[in-house]
C-alpha cells in the first residue's frame, strides 16, 4: 500500500470512528450550545490544517476524496468546471491545482467513500458557515444527497423545436449568439437575420467571458417575439437560487423552451473583475432545480407552482480539458440532474473526443441525452493562440496553429473555416453525437458557408 493510499484510508477510518463516537452525544450538541461550540472549535484547528477547510458547516470531506469543494472560488459542490487548465491548474488561480482535479484523483485511492463522489451534492446551506458540521449532520441539518426524483422526463415534449429535431434523429445544428453592447433589438435582429436560416436554434450566451452584453433573458424574449427559437443561456456566476427560478418562471411565461445552463466564467476573467460573484447553486444544481420546478411543479423550497415551467434542459461539458477520465461521470451526473441535450466546448482534437464518445457509449448515455459537439472557425494563426492562452477550457493542438501559419495571413481566416467544416465531417461520423453547436463570435457571415459547405 503506497503512502498517500495508506494516509487517505486512516482518515476514512477516523471519519468513521468520529461519527460512531459523536452519535451517542448527539443530545450534548444541539445547534448552538456549549457542546456545538466545543465541537465546532476542535473541527477548526483539526479539519484546517488538515483539509483546508473552510468551516462551510455542511461536511461532505469524504464525499469529494477528502479534499474541501468550498477552495473552488466557484463554490462548485459538483465539479470540475469546464476551465480547468491543461496541466490541470485552476481556470481562476493558475497557481494551484484544480479542487475537483485533486478531489477526483483522491476518491479514486479512498476506501469505503470513494464511489460517493459520483453523488449529486445538493445546494449548499449559506446559514450554516461557521457552525460544526458533525453537529449539523448529527441533528439532519445538512443533507448529504439530492433526493431520487426518477429518470428524466424525455417522453413528455415541453413543445421545444430543438427537442423535436432532436427527437426526430435529425443531425441538428445549434448556432451562438452573442448579445450585442447596445439597447436597440435591431442589432440583435440583424445576427439573427443571417444565422436563423441555416440552424435549428440560436444559443444566447450570458455575459461570456463575464463581459456585460444585453441580457441574455431579453434577447431571447426578442428572438421568440420575431418567430425564432432560441436556447436561453443562464450562468451561475450571476444569480442566487431566487433571480434563478424567478427566470426560469419568467422564460416560459415569454415563451422560451429551451434552456442551457453553465456555471460562467469567474468575474476576474471579464470586464468587471472587482464585481461579487455569486456561485450560489452550481450547473448541476440548477438543472436539478429546473427539473424539479418543471416535473414535481414547486420551488426548491417547496412552495407549490400553480403552473409549472414547460423547458427542455440543457447542460454543457467539456470533454478536451483535465480530468479526462473524470468527465464522463461529469456528464452522467447531469443527465441525473436533468440535462437533455449536452453542448460541448469547442472541439479541435477529434481524436480526444472519440476517446470520450467511446466512455459516452460505455455507459449508454448517448441514448439518454443528445450530444451537440461545439465547433468554430478560428481567425487567425494570432487568434488561435490568444484563445489558447488566455480563454478557459479551450484547447487547440500545436498541429491546427501550425496548419494555419503555414498559410499566408490574408488567408487565415478562410483556413480557418476550412479547418471548422472538416471538423464538422469527422465529428459526424462519430457514434452518439446527435448534432453541431457553431460558435463564431464575430465571424457570424460565415455561419451559412460553414453549413453548406460541410453538408448538414
Ligand atoms: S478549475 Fe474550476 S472547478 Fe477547479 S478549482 Fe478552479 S474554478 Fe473550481
Amino acid at each position: 500500500m503506497n503512502t498517500k493510499r495508506l494516509t487517505l484510508s486512516l482518515l476514512a477510518h477516523a471519519y468513521t470512528w468520529t461519527w460512531r463516537m459523536l452519535k451517542p452525544m448527539r443530545r450534548w450538541l444541539r445547534p448552538g450550545s456549549w457542546g456545538e461550540r466545543v465541537l465546532r472549535r476542535v473541527e477548526h484547528l483539526t479539519k484546517g490544517p488538515l483539509f483546508h477547510c473552510r468551516m462551510c458547516g455542511d461536511c461532505v470531506l469524504h464525499s469529494t476524496g477528502m479534499v474541501c469543494p468550498m477552495n473552488c472560488p466557484k463554490n462548485i459542490r459538483n465539479g470540475p468546471c469546464g476551465g480547468v487548465r491543461d496541466n490541470g491548474m485552476c481556470e481562476v488561480y493558475p497557481d494551484r491545482v484544480c479542487v475537483w482535479v485533486r478531489a477526483h484523483e483522491r476518491a479514486r485511492h479512498l476506501p469505503r467513500y470513494g464511489h460517493e463522489i459520483t453523488h449529486i451534492l445538493p445546494p449548499h446551506d449559506w446559514s450554516l458557515e461557521g457552525t460544526s458540521a458533525w453537529a449539523n449532520a448529527l441533528h439532519g441539518r445538512s443533507p448529504l444527497t439530492l433526493p431520487h426524483w426518477g429518470t428524466p422526463t424525455r417522453d413528455r415534449p415541453v413543445g421545444s423545436r430543438l427537442e423535436q429535431v432532436l427527437r426526430e434523429g435529425t443531425f441538428a445544428v445549434t448556432v451562438e449568439l452573442n448579445p450585442p453592447d447596445s439597447a436597440n433589438p435591431e442589432d440583435v435582429y440583424k445576427t439573427a437575420r443571417v444565422l436563423a436560416p441555416v440552424c435549428h436554434a440560436m444559443n444566447v450566451v450570458d455575459a461570456s467571458g463575464a463581459n456585460v452584453h444585453m441580457s441574455s433573458l431579453a434577447v431571447c424574449a426578442l428572438l421568440v417575439r420575431a418567430g425564432y427559437e432560441p436556447v436561453y443561456q443562464i450562468s451561475a456566476r450571476d444569480r442566487n437560487r431566487i433571480a434563478i427560478q424567478g427566470d426560469l418562471l419568467g422564460a416560459a411565461a415569454l415563451g422560451i423552451r429551451n434552456v442551457l445552463f453553465i456555471t460562467g466564467d469567474h468575474v476576474s476573467r471579464g470586464d468587471h473583475p472587482h464585481a461579487k460573484p455569486v456561485f450560489d447553486l452550481d450547473s448541476i444544481q440548477m438543472l436539478h432545480t429546473a427539473r424539479i420546478m418543471r416535473d414535481h411543479g414547486h420551488f426548491l423550497s417547496g412552495r407549490e407552482l400553480s403552473t409549472p415551467p414547460s423547458l427542455f434542459l440543457g447542460a454543457v461539458a467539456n470533454p478536451f480539458v483535465p480530468p479526462y477520465e473524470d468527465r464522463v461521470e461529469r456528464l452522467e451526473k447531469k443527465v441525473r440532474a436533468g440535462a437533455q441535450f449536452v453542448q460541448t466546448q469547442y472541439c479541435f482534437d477529434v481524436d480526444r473526443l472519440r476517446a470520450f464518445m467511446q466512455r459516452v457509449r460505455d455507459r449508454g448515455l448517448d441514448r439518454k441525452v443528445h450530444i451537440l459537439v461545439g465547433v468554430g472557425p478560428l481567425r487567425s494563426a494570432r487568434a488561435a493562440e490568444y484563445m489558447r492562452s488566455h480563454i478557459p477550457g479551450i484547447v487547440i493542438p500545436d498541429a491546427i496553429i501550425r496548419r494555419l501559419r503555414s498559410v499566408p495571413r490574408k488567408k487565415q481566416q478562410e483556413e480557418g473555416v476550412r479547418i471548422a467544416v472538416e471538423l464538422i465531417q469527422q465529428i459526424r461520423e462519430i457514434d452518439g453525437i446527435a448534432g453541431v453547436h457553431i460558435m463564431a463570435f464575430r465571424q457570424e457571415e460565415w455561419v451559412p458557408y460553414i453549413v453548406e459547405e460541410a453538408g448538414l
